[in-house]
């Protein structure tokens, strides 16, 4: 029964398919939550700073505040980084 075994072939291929696709589709929202969140803000100093700031990577993470947009930030009353300058 070539015909079939071709027939099942395919579907397996096709299922591999649509299971990259999901896997794809998964993998970008993971991706744009990182970008998103391109600001990091100090509670104590209240300065923010790119999240890719050597000074947000030695910031103590009781002191890490999340910040989506450089707005937030502004609103929030954090000061720009005078190093990374956001
Ligand atoms: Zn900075």
């Amino acid at each position: 029964m070539p015909a079939l075994l071709t027939l099942l072939l395919r579907s397996i291929a096709s299922l591999m398919v649509a299971v990259s696709m999901l896997t794809a589709t998964y993998a970008l929202p993971a991706a744009d939550g990182i970008h998103k969140s391109a600001y990091v803000g100090n509670a104590k100093s209240h300065i923010f700073h790119e999240a890719s700031c050597e000074s947000s990577s030695k910031m103590k993470e009781a002191h890490k505040v999340t910040l989506e947009t450089r707005d937030e930030a502004i609103e929030l009353g954090y000061a720009p980084c005078g190093i990374c300058k956001p």
